[in-house]
Order: C-alpha cells, then sequence, then structure tokens
C-alpha cells in the first residue's frame, strides 16, 4: 500500500509474559510479591466515582507531588510525574536526546532503551559491558548526545558505585545524564543527593517494583527544576492529562507508609540472600544482585531448557535468546514459598537432565 511509505515505523518493545492462568508462579516480570501498603487498599475502598467526573489536577499540584518531594527533601518543582517510569523515561528521551551525536547506554540493559531511541530517531551506541558485566566508565567519558543507564542495571541486579555514577555524570556536564533507579530500593544507594551539584542529571524511580503499585502505573523524574520545567514542556505539548485521579490517591499512601515499604524491601532482600546460597547450591553463577531479581546461569543445562522446563512446571522466568546472555535466567524475587516451589522444581529438572545425560552416554 502506498500509504505505508508515511508510517513510522518500528519494533515494538516486548514485555515479559502476563499469563491468564492461575495459579501461575510469576518469577518472569520483577513485580513485588507483596501487595502495596494497607494505606492504599484503604484508599482505594473510599474512592469515590464521583472523582472521576473531573479532568485530574496537573501533577506538580498534587499531594503526590508534595509527599514524594518531602521524602525525598526535594522541591515539588524538581519532580516530574508520569504514566510508570516508561512514561517518564520516554518523555526525557523526547526532551533531552535532541542531539546529531549518540546517546550511549549499555549493550545489555533495559531493552526499552533503543526502542525509545528508534521512534524518536535519536542516534544512540550501545557501549558493551566488560566480561564480568561491569559498565566500563571510561566508555561513557566521549562526545556522546546523552547518556542512560539503570543503576543497579536490569537484567544482571549489578549496582555501580555512586562514585561511578558521579564520574559518568560529571564527565559529561554538555549533555543530559539519565539514571534509571528503578531497583535502587533493594539495597542499592541513590544518586538522587548529586541533583544538588549536577545540573544535567536527572533520576528516575517507580512505584511499579519496590512500592508494589505496577499496575497503577507511577513513575517519576528528580532533577534541577530547569530540566523538569522542559520536561514538563514536552508533556504538555502530548498529552496534558496522562496521570489520573485514583493514581495520584493510591500513590499519597504508598509514599506515606514508609515503615511497611522498609519492611517490604527487607522482606525481598532476604529472601534474595536465601535464594543465591539455594541457586549456587544447585550449580547456578550469577552476579551478586542489587535488584529484586536473580540473573543467573547454570553450569551444565541450558538456560532455554531450565525456561520450558520451568514453564511446564507453571514457574515463569524471563529468557532472552540474545547474544552474550543466551544462557542467563532473569528470576525475580518472589515469596518465600514461592521461591521453595522454584527450588524443588529445579531439583527435578536437574534429575532429569542428568538422567538423560547418563543414558546417553551409557
Ligand atoms: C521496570 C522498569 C522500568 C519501568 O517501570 P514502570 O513500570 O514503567 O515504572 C524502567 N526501567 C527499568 C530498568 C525497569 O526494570
Amino acid at each position: 500500500m502506498k500509504w505505508e511509505e508515511n508510517v513510522r515505523r518500528v519494533t515494538p518493545y516486548t514485555p515479559g509474559e502476563q499469563p491468564d492462568k492461575a495459579g501461575v508462579i510469576k518469577l518472569n516480570t520483577n513485580e513485588n510479591p507483596y501487595p502495596p501498603a494497607p494505606g492504599v487498599s484503604e484508599a482505594a475502598a473510599a474512592f469515590q466515582a464521583g472523582q472521576l467526573r473531573l479532568y485530574p489536577a496537573f501533577p506538580e499540584k498534587t499531594l503526590l507531588a508534595k509527599e514524594l518531594a518531602a521524602h525525598h527533601r526535594i522541591g515539588t518543582d524538581q519532580i516530574f510525574i508520569g504514566v510508570g517510569s516508561d512514561d517518564v523515561l520516554s518523555m526525557a528521551f523526547m526532551t533531552f536526546f535532541q542531539s546529531d551525536r549518540p546517546v550511549f547506554f549499555p549493550d545489555i540493559t533495559y531493552s526499552f532503551y533503543d526502542v525509545w531511541a528508534d521512534v524518536y530517531r535519536i542516534p544512540y551506541s550501545r557501549k558493551p559491558l566488560n566480561e564480568d558485566f561491569n559498565i566500563s566508565v571510561k566508555d561513557y567519558c566521549q562526545p556522546n548526545g546523552g547518556v542512560v543507564f539503570p543503576n543497579p542495571n536490569a537484567p544482571t541486579g549489578i549496582l555501580m558505585s555512586l562514585d561511578a555514577v558521579e564520574e559518568i555524570v560529571a564527565a559529561n556536564r554538555d549533555v543530559v545524564v539519565i539514571v534509571d533507579e528503578a531497583y535502587i530500593d533493594f539495597g542499592g544507594t541513590s544518586a538522587l543527593p548529586l541533583i544538588e551539584k549536577y545540573d544535567n542529571l536527572l533520576v528516575v524511580q517507580t512505584f511499579s517494583k519496590s512500592r508494589s503499585m505496577a499496575g497503577m502505573r507511577i513513575g517519576y523524574a528528580m532533577g534541577q527544576p530547569a530540566l523538569i520545567r522542559y520536561l514538563n514542556d514536552v508533556k504538555y505539548s502530548v498529552n496534558s492529562y496522562t496521570m489520573n485521579t485514583a493514581a495520584y490517591a493510591f500513590g499519597v499512601e504508598a509514599v506515606r507508609d514508609q515503615a511497611y515499604f522498609e519492611a517490604c524491601c527487607q522482606k525481598i532482600i532476604k529472601t534474595r540472600e536465601r535464594a543465591e546460597s539455594e541457586l549456587l547450591k544447585r550449580g547456578f553463577v550469577f552476579p551478586k544482585s542489587f535488584a529484586n531479581f536473580i540473573f543467573a546461569a547454570h553450569k551444565t543445562i541450558p538456560a532455554r531448557e531450565i525456561f520450558e522446563r520451568l514453564k511446564e512446571n507453571d514457574i515463569y522466568v524471563r529468557w532472552w535468546d540474545k547474544d552474550r546472555i543466551g544462557n542467563y535466567l532473569r528470576i525475580t524475587i518472589g515469596t518465600d514459598e514461592q521461591m521453595e516451589a522454584l527450588y524443588r522444581a529445579l531439583d527435578k529438572i536437574c534429575r532429569v537432565y542428568s538422567d538423560k545425560k547418563n543414558s546417553i552416554i551409557t
């Protein structure tokens, strides 16, 4: 068809599967296995449908913005709120990456970055992680059109030191550096304090992982007021009302309950530590994770095999048929009970695999 010549063609991002089968153990999309703070349920029960008659408030005028600002000890003019951090990151790509020079991000990282770069026609260059899957700071100290990376990185779970993050931000004063902190609450140190010193730093966080609200879609960026103003100018040029009234009301409660939030993160960290020893015992190797997942390879059994067998047992993990990481599985940390089921299934898979091997040899 002739009109297809004028189509903006893109290859979309592929999220992890959301099986509609009941009873599945979902360890494939880094969702939190625990419910949101109790206040969120109360706010949901108290929510009046009549409130939906009006357009939602502008994010910066909401109680959610005030609570977030108080929580992070910054001004409301230093926060940009969006529909999940995917929305925030997408707006940030559109706003800040307008250079002819390539934007830099790691070769193994969140697989939405190249999708946004493609859809917005932003040139980019993927910088290979080193052998141990670490980011090499010096790769980001060449002329570029901007920098973006998650810390901890996904899907590796590896945390970069705050000094290394600062080195990258300091080396790139002429462009915007975005630090995607989707997993920072599981043991990392946020780069947020650096926004006082660096006007080119944007720190992005989300309610989807540590605050158990992936379905509500709330994410936010923090930076100096000038950065936030530019982000808002672009966002209000695309769609004034992206956030909805319920998200504001429920999100506030998630921020207010600091004790619940901390307890929830601690539980996941504890389960992750246990998972490290359980996976080691079963022949897996993996980098030390500071996220709510472990990126693990088995010493003898191919990742694809484990992925398929786990699925047959109704346990979903994430596997990418990609260069360098094709033998790794990204396993989200679930409840202790879910993880026990995973270990049992892995024992079974290991047994069957070694029986199969032996029968081939004899
Ligand atoms: C999950 C995730 C996001 C997006 O989360 P939202 O649900 O859109 O807030 C962004 N970056 C990374 C690295 C993620 O893992």
